[in-house]
């Protein structure tokens, strides 16, 4: 192995291949545009899911189980390496009506997740009788903070980071990449890995076949509680509540498809805070604290990108995560390196490639 690699982008996407190409004895320079991490690996939920596991394709099933399946053992070895809390817990999702019980449970089966109907009444005191969908093992991470023990732990790995430097090119001689651009220089290693999310699109548009990724919107409230008021993630129709351990509770999201704007709209605060008080009236008395937007690296299909270039020998790109890139980040920086190394990895790799159909 070339054990000398530059990856565009420090998300959580960035700095979790920086991690597992650093334990490895690689040498790794992470480029970041801002400082790390300011885009959607901050603003995300941290939901360690699919929000409904059973409405999407393998690929995603796939990812999405064993990157959660990594996620203890990830975090534990992050946390030791930077010293820092993470928060990771296992607090388990209440899927609120109308979901088809039927396929929830066939899926459920079939994956092997443990899953009971409920009363919402039962977790939920302000609710009806209704059935909810009770899922125990899913659980979050509170994505903040693992950016930030991510970062300590690459540092604590000899990580080089460069922040505050936005790559402008890639220059290729023939089938490789010789150099990037910065506006302070060219950088060169031997190998270049983008995971720029939802500008990796733009900085590979010299490097066909084109990716489709693109910035898709979502907005998010941020509420102050006292700690325990809820202690499950709760999801109804397109919006979720995530509680954190010290009583702050996440309200999500939309799915806005408007360009590189990461702007916040009062009415759509409005829309969500309104439908977060039906869900848990006792919200109504909370403090807002927050409201932002972030850009998820939008693909089609939720399918990410973990590939090498079909003609260009050093160049990887691991991007395209969507809506779950949190959930897998640790499963695509595991896939990412055994391409590089020429391993087989254990998955049907197809879904993922740079000129896959999907
Ligand atoms: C509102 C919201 C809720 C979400 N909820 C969840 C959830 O509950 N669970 C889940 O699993 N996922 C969730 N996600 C999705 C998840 O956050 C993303 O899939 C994931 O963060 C993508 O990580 P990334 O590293 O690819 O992208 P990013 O975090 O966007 O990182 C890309 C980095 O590349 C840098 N960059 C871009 N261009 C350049 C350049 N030219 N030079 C140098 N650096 C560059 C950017 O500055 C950025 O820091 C959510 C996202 C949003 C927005």
């Amino acid at each position: 192995m070339n054990p000398d690699f530059i990856i565009i982008g420090g998300g959580i996407i960035g700095l979790a291949t920086a991690l597992r190409l650093a334990n490895e004895g690689a040498r790794v320079t992470v480029v970041e545009r801002n400082r790390i991490s300011t885009e959607s690996s901050w603003a995300g939920g941290g939901i360690l899911s699919p929000l409904m596991p059973w409405q999407y394709s393998a690929a995603v099933t796939d990812l999405c189980n064993q990157g959660a399946a990594l996620y203890p053992e990830w975090i534990a070895s992050i946390q030791a390496a930077s010293g820092l809390d993470a928060e990771y817990w296992d607090c388990g999702m209440l899927v609120l009506s109308p979901f088809d019980t039927g396929t929830a449970f066939d899926w459920c089966r079939q994956h092997q997740w443990p899953a009971k109907t409920v009363a919402a009444s039962y977790y939920l005191p302000d609710q009806s009788d209704d059935e909810a969908l009770w899922l125990p093992e899913v659980a979050q991470v509170r994505n903040p903070r693992l950016i930030k023990a991510l970062r300590g732990a690459v540092l604590a790995r000899g990580v080089k980071l460069q922040e505050n430097m936005p790559i402008t090119a890639l220059s290729a001689n023939r089938q490789h990449i010789e150099h990037i651009d910065t506006a302070d220089g060219k950088l060169q290693a031997g190998n270049y890995i983008v995971c720029a999310g939802a500008w990796s699109q733009g900085l590979l548009s010299n490097y066909p076949p084109t990716k489709t990724i693109k910035p898709i919107r979502g907005q998010m409230l941020l509420f102050k509680t006292d700690p325990g008021l809820l202690n499950q993630i709760i999801y109804r129709q397109g919006t979720y509540l995530i509680p954190r351990k010290d009583g702050h509770i996440l309200v999500g999201s939309t799915i806005e498809d408007v360009g590189f704007d990461k702007s916040t709209l009062p009415e759509t605060g409005k829309m969500l805070m309104n439908i977060a008080f039906e869900i848990l009236p006792a919200l109504r008395s909370a403090t807002l604290v927050q409201h932002w937007s972030g850009l998820r690296p939008g693909s089609p299909d939720n399918v990410p990108t973990i590939a090498r270039h079909p003609d260009i020998d050093n160049l990887y790109i691991n991007a395209g995560h969507f809506r779950y890139g949190v959930t897998m980040a640790p499963i695509s920086a595991k896939l990412i390196y055994e391409i590089i190394l020429g391993q087989a990895p254990d998955l049907d790799m197809s879904p993922y490639q740079w000129d896959s159909e999907i």
